[in-house]
């Protein structure tokens, strides 16, 4: 940019850099020379699959190769962990189990160490991209995944503001109303941005975090299924590695469709009946793929016309539609956004990066490495905030448990509101503040961030005393709430925001920990000591010291070796049969190393026969 002083180009004493935490890729971008520019792995890959693999050796793996053990090592992978965010459910891999942050934080982690090689050690801030439609609880949960890969986390912001930006940058002297439609692998996100003498601000954001090209995969997958059960009389999605299998290949189709018409699907071993390969061979042309995903296509443009709706506009109000996420390559995207509007639909930010791009102009703005672009950025509350009421119900009684919103959705962020409420009750002394996110008017419906009491009200009639309730939201999308008793001026300082990080203060230490002891196995290529389940009983039973110690952690890497190895012994005896000559020989010689490992007590035998097995299975199992 023209009118960016180049010494503002240099990064900051701590350098920000700008996140896309992709439900399927991950891309970091910081400000060089006033723009944003991609950070790409040592590897020279610019977006990275957030996939992360704990491999045999415990290993931590992400990326591109994670990505590839999908298929042979379902059970020590995990994709898609955004689709799990904010949730406490903790997901198995590779003989731990994890929460979706400590996960996240992994990937994170990984784009660090891209950061670290190109910037330099130390301390990084960092702003990373979320879906508009993510709750508190799932922004909470990135930022503590940024927290603990070792960022500092500066901000999260909507991935279409994000996007909105990459874009804007450019084009700061036009006045227009631009539409962002994010289709990426697991969310839907569109959006209306308002760009005016630099200044963005978001008008309306809606979407379907529940939507996006890993929908398309499995309509693929049950497709192909489908033939297969109309032939072999077997359901391949039963068996958890035909599904993983169906489901690269799936992917894999649905991107050739988007470049060619046609594309042939030769598979010689799905799944295996009777001893035998069921596989698939035919012809899938783009039209099938388009019978398939249409109805999820036409949810999308549902969402144009809601939040055209929303923001007041009609589509012709619209001067750009800006295409984002890797989904929007399909072709039939394109001609979806092109009948509605009358217009092209641009793609001149690359759809990978835009959003990661983004985060970078928004870390420049901060770190002042963009303060001269004379950009401005808002952005708009995702949801309706608000307390629990009394409310008329069918028009005559007043029943608890009704919604009234005090920051209703879309509201330009940050924002402080007030409201006065007053008391419903002769000689009431308390008020229950019950704070909900959402959009309906009976709390139940809604989703409750937390409560607090306001006490010492002076006892009065009902309706005699007033309390003011300040919601404060922030550009974090973080909330705090305080109540006000007017007539005494007392004010209750517990706000949602400490009660919730109180909360979280515990989890995230345990999180650290967790990780810590993940990372430090990785180091000392050693094994496991984060127990689980039955393993923890085993712990138990066993004094806490030194050698003993030892002989448990290796008493229990072998135990989860040997599991391992049955898994893979049962795979390999069934892949057997299927086989001749050199391939079958090969096979048996090593099943039968396998075995003699397994019965002797040789941790390393055992290890470096599994690892042998292992290859050979990929091999036979997935070759092209
Ligand atoms: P994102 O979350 O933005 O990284 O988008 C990833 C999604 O885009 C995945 O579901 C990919 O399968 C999909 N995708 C990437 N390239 C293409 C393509 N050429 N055609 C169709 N979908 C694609």
């Amino acid at each position: 940019m023209s009118n960016i002083d180049d010494k503002y180009a240099r990064p900051t004493f701590r350098p920000v850099v700008g996140i896309d935490l992709g439900t399927t890729n991950s891309a970091v971008a910081f400000i060089h020379r006033g723009k944003p520019e991609i950070i790409p792995s040592p590897q020279g890959r610019r977006i990275t699959p957030s996939v992360v693999l704990i491999d045999l050796k415990n290993r931590i793996i992400v990326g591109e190769d994670a990505r590839a053990a999908l298929v042979a090592m379902p059970d020590r992978t995990v994709a898609a962990v955004k689709r799990k965010m904010g949730s406490k459910e903790r997901i198995p891999v590779g003989g731990q189990a994890l929460l979706p942050q400590e996960i996240s934080a992994l990937i994170l982690k990984e784009l660090k160490s891209y950061v670290d090689t190109r910037l330099g050690e130390g301390e990084k801030e960092a702003v990373i991209t979320v879906p508009a439609y993510f709750t508190d609880e799932q922004r909470r949960a990135t930022k503590q995944a940024g927290e603990l890969a070792g960022f500092v986390v500066e901000r999260i912001i909507n991935e279409p503001t994000a996007a909105a930006l990459a874009f804007g940058l450019d084009h700061l002297e036009e006045d227009r109303h631009i539409l962002v439609y994010d289709l990426g692998g697991g969310t839907f996100d569109v959006s209306i941005v308002e760009m005016m003498s630099g200044v963005l601000e978001v008008k309306a954001t809606t979407g379907n975090n529940h939507l996006g090209g890993e929908d398309f995969d499995w309509k693929i997958v049950d497709w192909l299924a489908e033939k297969i059960i109309a032939e072999h009389n077997i359901d391949p999605r039963d068996d958890i590695r035909a599904r993983a299998l169906l489901k690269e290949e799936a992917e894999k189709i649905k991107k050739e469709l988007s470049a060619r018409e046609t594309v042939t699907v030769s598979l010689p071993v799905v799944t295996v009946k009777d001893n035998r390969p069921v596989g698939l061979d035919l012809e899938f042309t783009r039209e099938q793929l388009v019978a398939l995903i249409d109805p999820l296509l036409q949810e999308t443009m549902n969402h144009v016309q809601r939040v055209l709706a929303d923001a007041g506009l009609v589509k012709d109000d619209i001067d750009e539609i800006l295409l984002v996420g890797g989904s929007t390559r399909i072709p039939r995207v394109h001609e979806l956004i092109r009948n509605f509007f009358g217009k092209e639909p641009r793609m001149d930010v690359n759809p990978d990066e835009a959003v990661a791009l983004g985060a970078a102009v928004q870390a420049g703005l901060k770190s002042g490495s963009l303060s001269k672009s004379g950009l401005v950025a808002t952005d708009v509350a995702p949801f309706s905030m608000g307390i629990a009421v009394l409310k008329e119900w069918k028009g005559i009684t007043l029943r608890p448990g009704g919604f009234h919103a005090i920051i209703p959705r879309n509201t330009t962020i940050p924002v402080t509101r007030t409201e006065t409420f007053y008391t419903t009750s002769d000689g009431q002394t308390a008020a229950s503040i019950e704070i909900y996110q959402g959009e309906h008017e009976w709390t139940k419906h809604n989703h409750r961030l937390g409560e607090f009491l306001l006490e010492g009200i002076p006892p009065n009639k009902a309706g005699a005393e007033a309390v003011e309730v300040t919601y404060r939201y922030n550009l974090n999308g973080i909330l705090e709430v305080t109540a006000r008793c007017v007539s005494t001026g007392k004010e209750m300082s517990v706000t949602v925001q400490d009660a919730l990080n109180r909360d979280s203060q515990e989890a995230f230490s345990e999180s650290a920990a967790r990780l810590e002891a993940l990372w430090q196995n990785v180091d000392n290529e050693d094994f496991d000591d984060e127990l689980v389940g039955e393993e923890m009983e085993l712990f138990n039973e066993l004094p806490d010291n030194g050698d003993e110690q030892l002989e448990v952690d290796q008493e229990l890497a072998s135990a989860d070796m040997h599991e391992e190895a049955s898994g893979l012994l049962a795979r390999a005896q069934k892949l057997l049969p299927t086989l001749a000559g050199a391939e079958r020989l090969k096979l048996e010689k090593a099943i039968h190393l396998l075995n003699n490992a397994m019965s002797g007590d040789d941790i390393d035998q055992l290890q470096e026969a599994l690892d042998r097995v292992t290859d050979l299975m990929i091999d036979l199992e997935f070759k092209e």
